[in-house]
């Protein structure tokens, strides 16, 4: 059985954190002008104060799965062994990251109870898993693959799909489009 490694945030779900920094800017930053895979990095000097506030709040309480995704992932756990790979470190509250880790575990075993939560990989550095396909909205983290799927988000919007090409990489927009890809094979 073929291994698939996927992302959490930005894949699996988006959170509250986009509401919860919206709501204390009182508007929308300018995501893809930021150039940063942080969005966070819109707060520019409230940086300090907003994860003041920010360190007690769980960015999953009332989060929600993306369209499709219990669906889609509960066919490929048929055919592939699927494990959630997901960073847990806030990079300017680290000391908090304990609550971060918990947060998502919970949500994970909430929202996907066909997956053994001994499939879950919480690291930052997700080079040191080895899977045949990955799944990840943040490039970088989708080396060692086979096969590797971008999950499209603001900041990997500019990549073209040429140099996705020469490197390998296939655009996914959304979870129908994992599907037709992975699970094409297995239909009879
Ligand atoms: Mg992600």
């Amino acid at each position: 059985m073929k291994t698939i490694m996927v992302d959490m945030d930005d894949v699996l779900t988006y959170g509250r954190f986009t509401d919860i920094l919206e709501d204390y800017l009182g508007y929308k930053p300018d995501y893809e002008g930021l150039n940063s895979f942080y969005m966070q990095d819109a707060l520019g000097d409230k940086k300090k104060d907003f994860f003041e506030k920010f360190k007690s709040k769980n960015v999953y309480e009332d989060a929600t799965l993306l369209p499709d995704c219990y669906d889609v992932l509960k066919k490929l756990s048929k055919v592939y062994k699927i494990y959630i790979c997901t960073d847990y470190i806030w990079r300017e509250i680290v000391e908090y990251s304990g609550d971060s880790l918990k947060n998502k575990f919970n949500f994970l075993h909430d929202k996907l109870d066909f997956i053994n939560p001994r499939n879950y990989v919480f690291t930052a550095d997700k080079s040191i898993v080895n899977c045949d396909i990955k799944i990840d909205d943040k490039l970088e983290n989708l080396f060692g693959a086979s096969q590797k799927l971008l999950f499209t988000a603001y900041h990997n919007k500019r990549l073209s799909k040429d140099e996705l090409a020469e490197q390998n990489v296939v655009r996914v927009n959304d979870w129908k489009e994992i599907e037709k890809l992975l699970l094409n094979d297995f239909e009879s």
